[in-house]
């Protein structure tokens, strides 16, 4: 028996037996508890946590627990304004792979004109030489 009660159940204002049926899932993130129940409420939470397979609970939980987390952080464009910054991030990423690629390609044909005996290997992982 936990000494400490769940955020489930506070705002339930029940006695935590510690073995509730979600208060688990919602333990290790009690300030995220606290934006997720303001935005969703406790019985919107209940109802998601009881609509998930038994499997899914922890899914679930870090689910409504992030998005809770999101809308505090940007309550504005809350978790479309995430997923669009994390969308322009790939694209800026992608760019960047894309011009690292090509100063690669660069070096490689360079490499290849000053030592014309040396064999450049196209392939992007090096290998290591097996022969001895
Ligand atoms: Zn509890």
């Amino acid at each position: 028996m936990s000494s400490r009660t769940c955020p489930l159940c506070r705002r339930q204002n029940r006695r935590c037996t510690g073995d509730c049926e979600f208060g688990k899932y919602f333990n290790k993130r009690a300030s995220d508890f606290e934006n997720a129940y303001q935005i969703f409420g406790l019985n919107n939470m209940l109802k998601i946590m009881r609509a998930a397979e038994p499997h899914q609970r922890e899914a679930a939980a870090n689910s409504i627990l992030d998005e809770g987390k999101i809308m505090r952080n940007n309550p504005a464009s809350g978790c479309l304004g995430h997923e669009l910054n994390i969308r322009a991030e790939e694209v800026s990423y992608l760019r960047v792979q894309e011009v690292l690629n090509q100063v690669l390609e660069f070096c490689r044909q360079n490499l290849s004109q000053v030592n014309p005996n040396q064999q450049v290997d196209k392939t992007s992982s090096p290998k290591k030489d097996s022969s001895s």
